[in-house]
């Protein structure tokens, strides 16, 4: 029988990276990154020079673009056209293109049948916007990752801080309110979180506790469902 689905949505730096990565460790599941996917697409189009208006060159790219996960020893890489790019989709530039990118309602088609494919053997930890919403809304567990966003830009500031990145805290903090503004304005698959999503407020939580909270939920499901152990 397949093991369930595991969507984790929520708004930057709410810490679903990091619960995703762990949950999916602690499950033995894959863990799929769909922000990094984003992100992947985004610093093509930086570097070929792509403008937002320029819709028919950013499609002609996306039919000659490959993005992929991989999962190896140093953690999930990013590859695009078979070049790792994990470390390259993190820069500031990528980061304000792929708020524009991944508005485009071709974009996101292309990305969600690719995510779908990715989700459909189960046993799957799946974080981003739209996961529970649009890319797989039968998931299993959905879960919907919040905090304060004040505590939101201290916890990317210092993630940047630690990459020797000098950026002021009020900085991080208006970038990722601009993010979260636009990623919820768009006209498709905007940020929300899905009904049937249980809210987890991260600001006062450890790592290890919103973990926790998640694993547990899948095993209760699990158990519901009679599925056998895990
Ligand atoms: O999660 P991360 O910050 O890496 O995502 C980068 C950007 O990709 C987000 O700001 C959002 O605009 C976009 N994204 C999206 N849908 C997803 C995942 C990410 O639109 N499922």
């Amino acid at each position: 029988m397949r093991r369930p689905i595991v969507a984790i949505d929520g708004p930057a730096a709410s810490g679903k990276s990091t619960t995703a990565r762990l949950v999916a460790e602690r499950l033995g599941y894959r863990w799929v990154d769909t922000g990094a996917m984003y992100r992947a697409l985004a610093l093509k189009v930086v570097r070929e020079g792509i403008k937002p208006w320029e819709e028919g060159r950013l499609r002609e790219m996306l039919g000659r673009t490959e993005v992929r996960l991989e999962e190896g020893d140093g953690g999930l890489r990013v590859l695009l056209d078979g070049e790792d790019v994990t470390e390259l989709v993190r820069s500031p530039e990528v980061t304000r293109a792929v708020s524009w990118v991944c508005a485009l309602p071709f974009v996101r088609e292309a990305m969600v049948q690719l995510q779908r494919r990715m989700a459909a053997g189960g046993g799957v930890v799946m974080e981003g916007r739209d996961i529970g919403t649009i890319v797989v809304p039968d998931a299993e567990v959905k879960v919907f990752l919040d905090a304060d966003v004040r505590e939101r830009a201290r916890r990317r500031w210092r993630e940047l801080r630690e990459k020797g990145m000098d950026v002021s805290l009020e900085d991080v903090e208006r970038e990722l309110e601009e993010r979260d503004r636009k990623d919820s304005a768009r006209e498709h698959s905007p940020l929300r979180r899905a009904p049937d999503a249980i809210l987890v407020d991260t600001t006062n939580l450890s790592v290890e506790e919103q973990v926790e909270r998640i694993v547990r939920m899948v095993k209760a499901y699990v158990q519901a469902a009679g599925k056998g152990s895990l």
